[in-house]
Formats: C-alpha cells, structure tokens, sequence
C-alpha cells in the first residue's frame, strides 16, 4: 500500500515537472475554469490530483463530464462544469433554496448536476454491474437520451437533512422531486409556490 501511494507521488511529480509551463494543478482542468481559477485562486485545490476524474462503470470520467467527487455547495461550485452547464433557471433556483436553507440551519449540497452522455452512460454501465441487470438499474440511472441530468435540468441534492429540508420547502422555488425512489433528484417542475407535479415510481418511468 505505502509503496504504490509513494509510486503515485512520485508520478505526480514527474508529471508535474513536465508540466512546468502549465502548472500542475492546471494542467487538467478544461481552459474556462482555469480562467476562472485565475480570477479568484481561493477555489482551485493544489495538490495531489483527487477528485479530478475516476473510474466509472469501465469508464474514466472527469470534471469536464460534470465529475464530482464530493457534493458542496451550489455557490462554491458555481464555476464547474456539473453546475455552469446547467439551465439557467433551475441553477438560479437552487441557489435560493440552498440560501434558504443555509438560513434555517441546513446546508445543500450538489452531490450531482449537469453531466455529459457519456457519463451518464458511465453509471448506467456501473448500475447494471451492480443491479444485475438493464431493466433494474433503469429504476435508479436513466439512459443517456432520456436522463434530465444530461439535458441540465435536475440537481441530487444532499445529505438527508438536505433533502428533507427539500421536500418541505423546495417548491416555494419550483424545486420538485421527480421519482418516489429518489429523494435527492430535484428539477424545476413548477413556478416558485406552485403545485409539483405527481411523482413518479422511478427514473424507468420516465
Ligand atoms: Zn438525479
């Protein structure tokens, strides 16, 4: 164990030598974000590279593909492409609520927002290794042509606290939960205090 950590340490300096000119902690992360980076250096994590891209379902997915390693809050986040390429509506929701929250003692965080096909195809591949099979892991990750996720249009929110807080006050922003099974996966299905829309039994339903 200790040796292979050591052999990754010592990748990542090779690389990052190689990398003078770039800059190490640049050098994979897409073009607009390093921008971004250099406007406000207090978001960008230096270091060993973690959270960056990881195996999914047989796939290597990245930042770029709306990865996260871990949920944080919409406005820390803001720059990433799981949250910048989400429409702009439901991003701007999600920020109120998650101010909203904030205000009554709970934190939101975005575990997952916008992601690419081919992430999405990804954790489709990874939930039918894990469920045994298509038609099971169709109830908990949709198909890249069908998954709101893919389009930027549905947010996983989290922790639980977060997604109960959600449930009782998500519509006053026309946050929705979409499937009984998923108490996480918010979209923006109706106007701010409107009535949500029935749900429905699981992501296979729609
Ligand atoms: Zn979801």
């Amino acid at each position: 164990m200790q040796k292979s950590r050591l052999h990754l340490i010592a990748t990542v300096v090779v690389t990052c030598t190689a990398l003078t000119v770039a800059g190490c902690a640049a050098a994979s992360i897409p073009a607009d974000e390093r921008a971004g980076a250099r406007a406000d250096r207090t978001t960008v994590s230096v270091g060993p590279p973690s959270g960056e891209s990881a195996e999914v379902g047989g796939h290597t997915v990245s930042t770029a593909d709306g990865y996260a390693a871990d949920g944080a809050p919409i406005s820390e986040i803001a720059d990433t492409p799981a949250i910048a390429n989400l429409d702009a509506d439901l991003r701007h929701a999600v920020a109120r609520a998650t101010e909203a929250a904030a205000a009554d003692g709970v934190e939101v965080r975005i575990n997952s927002g916008w992601r690419s096909r081919a992430y999405q195809q990804a954790l489709l591949d990874q939930g039918v290794e894990e469920h045994g099979s298509l038609e099971e892991a169709r109830r908990w990750v949709n198909t890249p042509d069908r998954s709101t996720h893919v389009q930027g249009r549905a947010v996983d929110v989290g922790a639980i606290d977060a997604a109960v807080w959600m449930q009782e006050h998500g519509r006053q922003f026309g946050l929705c939960q979409s499937y009984e099974n998923e108490s996480w996966h918010y979209e923006l299905a109706t106007t701010a205090g409107g009535e949500c829309p029935p749900m429905r039994r699981d992501s296979s339903a729609g």
